[in-house]
This record gives structure tokens, sequence and C-alpha cells, in this order.
């Protein structure tokens, strides 16, 4: 296999393989100290911004405002590079890391390739449903609830154009959630504008959870809140509902009941992906990388694991972090001081609190000492979201789509751009 040209220096190679809150998180940290040479390897040239995904779908936002290019964020570095390529394998003992473009010798290695949509080994369901996990997913789901009301405009037959229009959420997490009430707004706001022959009344969103309250890794108060405001909106909570089954047409249910719909968005469960060289006992549920607390992998020497990927055992937590972006960030910032540092200063996770938006002005938070709803609530998420993203063009955009929004009661990005179509 060919070595990837890369420069070796005096300095300790530190190879972060995924550029995501963690991995971008330790570059930024680590490419400001010259005893190292960072190396970043993403399959992608941007860092994505999860969270806002949803409102890219909603056509709410830009997707190049929710992306931020790596070469940008290294620009002005002399310690630090960067290489499109994936992850294949991992040589501990040559400290050797094989990748989609050649092999790169590492002193140490830190994956945090975060985690995938996880279709718990059902192909059908895979090939059917949409999940939101990337730029590109998000922006598809837009382009086919777009491709869906202009053929219902033009579908004379009920059923069919009722299967069009109905959209089924599958995951009462943030996410779902957040996508449920993004779509109840643009069915309340925007269709009697945009599609007037429609009859919006007739639209169905359907969210439907497994288990017995949506949110359920807030309180119970929040998950209540929340639950009112989707159904204010119109949107039929179902809880207690596990999925089968999607055959692209019909939803079936693990009790016999069937939702009619073509669109079924999947925000049920994510799983990581096994890496060659990482050994079966190191891996947990959901294939998270089992990590000491110092980020050290377990039974591989020099290779760390940051951020979703990640599973601190522990006591308090056995079913490890909750995958958040706080928690990849402050990983990082733990594991990166003791690199610098040269230190061993166990993981302590700071919980900041949750929060989840359904709509304008109907927002839930959770901090440790109180809970907020309503137009606060709603008003914290857009600030904490909107400091949080990367890059002064960004946040500026950002917030002007959102003062936009706001002000019309309108989205100005509902355009059908398809990549060109050969013959
Ligand atoms: C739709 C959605 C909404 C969310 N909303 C919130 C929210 O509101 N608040 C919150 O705290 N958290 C939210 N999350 C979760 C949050 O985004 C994650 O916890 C966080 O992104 C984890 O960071 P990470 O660095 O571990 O992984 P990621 O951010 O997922 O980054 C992983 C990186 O690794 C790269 N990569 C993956 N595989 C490979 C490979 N094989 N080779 C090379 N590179 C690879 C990817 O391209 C990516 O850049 C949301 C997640 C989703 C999907």
């Amino acid at each position: 296999m060919i070595n990837v040209n890369i420069p070796r220096t005096e300095q300790q190679r530190i190879i972060i393989v995924g550029g995501g809150f963690a991995g971008l998180n330790l570059v930024r940290k680590l490419s400001k100290n010259s005893n190292f040479q960072v190396v970043l390897i993403d399959k992608n040239n941007y860092h994505q911004f999860q969270p806002l995904f949803y409102q890219v779908a909603m056509a709410g936002l830009e997707p190049s405002s929710i992306v931020f290019p790596f070469r940008k964020l290294i620009q002005k570095t002399t310690n630090c590079y960067f290489r499109m390529a994936e992850i294949e394998a991992i040589d501990v003992d040559k400290k050797l890391l094989q990748t989609s473009i050649g092999s790169i010798a590492f002193d140490k290695l830190i994956i945090a390739t975060g985690v995938d949509t996880n279709y718990f080994g059902n192909i059908e369901l895979e090939q059917n449903v949409i999940p939101m996990k990337s730029v590109s997913e998000a922006l598809y789901l837009r382009n086919i609830i777009l491709e869906d009301y202009e053929a219902a405009l033009i579908e004379t037959d009920h059923e069919k154009r009722q299967h069009l229009l109905d959209i089924v959420i599958v995951g009462g997490g943030p996410t779902g959630v957040e996508v449920a009430g993004a779509l109840a707004e643009m069915k309340k706001y925007v269709l009697p504008k945009d599609y007037k022959e429609l009859n919006e009344e007739q639209i169905d969103i359907y969210l439907l959870q497994g288990g017995d309250r949506i949110l359920d890794g807030m309180s119970a108060s929040s998950s209540a809140k929340a639950e009112l405001y989707l159904q204010n909106l119109g949107v039929k909570v179902c809880k207690g509902s596990y999925v089968s089954t999607f055959d692209g047409k019909t939803v079936t249910m693990k009790n016999g009941t069937t939702y009619s719909a073509k669109k079924v968005i999947w925000a049920a469960g994510i799983a990581g992906k096994k890496i060659n060289g990482i050994p079966e006992t190191a891996y947990v549920r959901g294939n998270r990388i089992k990590t000491n607390e110092f980020h050290e992998i377990v039974d591989m020497p020099n290779c760390y694991a940051l951020g979703d990927i990640a599973y601190i055992q522990s006591d308090q937590l056995p079913y490890g972090h909750p995958q958040v972006a706080q928690v990849a960030i402050q990983m990082a910032n733990n594991l990166a001081k003791n690199l610098i540092n040269n230190t061993h200063n166990p993981f302590e996770y700071k919980d900041l609190g949750s929060m989840a938006t359904i709509g304008r002005n109907a927002a839930v938070v959770d901090l440790k000492r109180m809970k907020l709803t309503g137009f606060i609530a709603w008003a914290m998420w857009l600030f904490v979201h909107l400091f949080s993203i990367l890059g002064l063009k960004n946040k500026l955009f950002v917030f002007i789509n959102w003062v936009w929004n706001y002000l019309t009661y309108d989205q100005s990005l509902r355009l059908l751009i398809r990549p060109r179509r050969k013959g």
C-alpha cells in the first residue's frame, strides 16, 4: 500500500479520524502546540453541524450555512494537515493507519468517526426509509418533499394523493420531534400559500415512538409539553409504536397496525461502523468503542476514541454518556489537556442541560435547576445553536434566515435542485 505524502517531522504525529464536534475540537486545541503534527482525516472535506440538518430538509436553511470546509479551518496553522479519505484498518503494532488513499504512520491515533443510522439489520427498512445523518441526506429529503407536493397537485386519485402527502417520522427523540414540528409548520404556514389547490387539512403527519413518551432523555414535564406543542400543530403522536418494516408504501407496526405513506423519515437509531484492527472485545452495544476514562481504547496502545463512537464504562452510566455534541466537545477538551500537559486526568462530564425545539415560540429546555418552555426556551435554543455554528458568515446567514422566516412566516429555499440526469 502506498504511503500518503505528509512530511515527517520531529513532532509527534497525531492522526485524528473524523472532523465532527470531537475531532475538530481536538484539532483546534492541538494545532496551537508546536510539539505535535496534526493530521485530520475525514471522508468529507467539510464539518457538518448536525443539529440543524432538519432545517435544511425543511427548506429553512441553505446547506452551505451549516457546513464548514476543513481546509479553511487549518489555513493559518503550520502543523496541521488534512487528507480526505476513509479509514479502512488500523495496524496497532506497526502504528499504521490504512485509509482509502494509502497508509499513514502515527504516534497517536484518535478515532472520532461518530455514528451512522441504525436499521437494526432490516434491509427492507434500509432501502425504503429516509435517514438524516448527513447534509446530503437532508437535501435529498427536501427534494423528495417538494417533488411529492408537485406530484400531489396533479394527482386526481384521492388515495394516491394522500399517499404522496402523508409523512411518517419514526423516533421520538430530539431529531424526530424537531422534524415533526418543522413539517407541521410548513403545512400550516407555507402550503396554503404555495400549493393553494391542496387542502393542507388532509395532510397527516405521524410521529411514531417506541417508548411511552417522546423526548425520553428529558424530564417528564418537558416531554409532556413537547407532545402538547406537537398536538396543537396537528401532529399525530403515536406512543408504544414499534415499527416492524416499511416496503416503500406501507409502514407495518409490530402490533399489526399499518400506515400508508410514501415518505418515512427514520430517526430511530444510531450505531457505529466497525473498523478492521479494533478487536471485537473493544466493541459494546451499538458498536461503540470501549475506552477507559482517559479515552484510551482497551488493548490498543496509543489509540483513543472520542465522541458518539466512544463508550466509557462507568457504574453511574451503564449505557455510556449521551451521544450529544457537549459530550464530544468535553471529551476532546479533556484529551487535548492530557496530551498537551502529559497528564492523566479522568473524563468528567459536566451536563449543561438539554433542549429541543418544536416550532416558533415553542421549545423545551431542561437545565440543572429549572425547566423552561415557550418563548424563553425557544430563544435560548436559537441562541445556543447560533453560537455553536462554525464561522461568522454561517452565523450571520443562519441568523438572517431565522429572522426572515420569523417575520414573514415563510422559508425562501423551496428549490428543487437535482443533479443532471444522463440520457
Ligand atoms: C439530525 C441530528 C440532530 C442532532 N441534534 C443534536 C442537538 O440538537 N444537540 C446535540 O447536542 N446533539 C445533537 N445531535 C448529536 C450530535 O450531532 C452528535 O452527538 C455529535 O455530532 C457527535 O460528534 P462526533 O464528533 O462524535 O461525531 P460526528 O459529528 O458525527 O462526526 C464524525 C465525523 O467523522 C467522519 N467520518 C465518519 N466515518 C468516517 C470514516 N469511515 N472515515 C473517515 N471519516 C469518517 C464524518 O464525515 C464526520 O465528519 C444530533 C445528531 C443528528 C444526526
